[in-house]
């Protein structure tokens, strides 16, 4: 086998938390993670070295999300959060550094009050919503909640401190899974305030298909719908590609890329509660740091 030379680390994307969370999905893609979920004086080595590594490679991005939901983990975010300020002030600075919620805790004035002029001092700049349904009453049954804030109350409360909002768009059988309703979902967010989405399949972790993901068919017709109706920004070397749709942005990319030896890039460092650093969700055969 041809192996490359890594030339490139796109992002890191790093677990906080023990853990916790608030709903109850019934495909959570967290929970095989959780056994390990802790936190000690390695994963902070390690996650700082992840963020100098991937900035030394040209990465822009620090995606920040648990094997539960990030926020009910407060005092977690704000630790890794005061390490990448470390390494930032060290010159390992990224554009972009994303939040990954289900955004429950998000429709709390109270909550965000306590902590996202914080988080915003830390370098956190936006928000990613995970969004299974447009319709908060669905929202609320996907994430087996009693209920879920309006959309439009998150985006307040996060705008009002200073941090962009987002939309994690999954696309998902039986919910939106086919270009009719991924117009239509796309549009209730723009409307709703939310001019930034970011859409994928759900899937297994070791990206197969599951009971949960779209049909083929259906996301041909997502990916075909969008190259007709929106103009194409940039592509993603791992799939995919970011298109400007009337003039919000909406991504369209897969959930997880498995490493390839073979390829000059890494699309993503992971870094794990227990401290290791894979090249990809993936870690069988892409161990970067333990
Ligand atoms: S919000 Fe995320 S971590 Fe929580 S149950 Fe749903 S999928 Fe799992």
């Amino acid at each position: 086998m041809i192996m490359a030379c890594i030339e490139k680390i796109y992002s890191v994307s790093a677990l906080v938390g023990k853990g916790k969370c608030n709903a109850k999905c019934s495909f959570c893609a967290g929970e095989y993670l959780r056994p390990e979920a802790k936190e000690d004086e390695l994963y902070h080595k390690n996650l700082e070295a992840a963020i100098k590594l991937s900035a030394r490679y040209g990465g822009w991005s620090l995606s920040l999300t648990s094997s539960g939901e990030a926020t009910c983990d407060p005092d977690a975010l704000t630790r890794a959060l005061k390490t990448y300020d470390k390494c930032a002030k060290e010159g390992a600075y990224f554009p972009n550094v994303n939040l990954f919620t289900n955004g429950i805790l998000l429709g709390n004035e109270d909550y965000c009050n306590t902590y996202l002029d914080k988080w915003r001092s830390l370098g956190l700049n936006n928000v990613a919503i995970s969004i299974h349904d447009v319709d908060e009453d669905k929202q609320a049954e996907v994430y087996g909640v009693k209920s879920y804030p309006p959309l439009e109350k998150i985006v307040e409360n996060v705008e009002s401190h200073g941090l962009g909002v987002r939309a994690t768009l999954l696309l998902r059988r039986g919910g939106v899974d086919d270009y009719k309703k991924y117009k239509e979902a796309v549009e209730t967010l723009i409307e709703k305030g939310i001019k930034n989405i970011t859409s994928w399949p759900i899937g297994n972790p070791d990206n197969t298909r599951n009971k949960f993901t779209p049909s083929r068919r259906g996301l041909v017709g997502i990916r075909a719908w969008l190259k007709l109706n929106a103009k194409i920004c940039h592509g993603h070397v791992w799939g995919g590609g970011v298109y400007d749709y009337k003039g919000s942005i909406v991504r369209y990319t897969n959930y997880v890329t498995k490493h390839n030896p073979r390829k000059d890039f890494v699309r993503q460092l992971v870094v794990f509660q227990d401290g290791t650093v894979a090249y990809s969700w993936i870690r069988d055969g892409a161990l970067c740091m333990r």
